[in-house]
């Protein structure tokens, strides 16, 4: 059912404690927790406790959950002094999306260029 947490999924295994990672926040329906493979000096994951595929299926399903996601990015962004930072959801393999259970990106600590490649 949607929401549950799957047995093959990585990032509910986060969730679950079966697979370790240096948290940095935690709330009642999120887990922040730093990148395996950074690619900024801070490059944490925010991601909700319950199991949905990206962000816009969070957003449909359970709206306050994704809200509660940009928040903690906010929150993450503020306890690192980022002044400025970016909040990505690659969305679908061609845009980049390995895991699939929602995530923001929160990345900042150096310059960023735009267009993203
Ligand atoms: P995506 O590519 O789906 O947008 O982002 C998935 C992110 O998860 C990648 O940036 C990848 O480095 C990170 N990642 C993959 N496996 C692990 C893991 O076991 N622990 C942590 N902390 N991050 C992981
Ligand atoms: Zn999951």
């Amino acid at each position: 059912m949607a929401g549950e947490a799957q047995d093959d999924c990585l990032f509910c295994k986060i969730v679950g404690g079966k697979i370790p990672a240096t948290v940095v926040r935690e709330t009642e329906t999120t887990v922040a927790f730093r990148d395996i493979n950074p690619q900024a000096p801070t490059h944490v994951l925010v991601i909700p406790k319950v199991h949905h595929p990206d962000a816009v299926s969070l957003a449909v399903a359970e709206p306050a959950i994704l809200a509660d996601v940009v928040r903690e990015a906010g929150e993450v962004a503020a306890d690192e002094k980022l002044d400025s930072y970016r909040i990505v959801f690659n969305t679908g393999s061609g845009a980049g999306q390995t895991v699939f259970h929602a995530h923001a990106h929160v990345l900042g600590g150096r310059g960023m260029q735009w267009p993203p490649g």
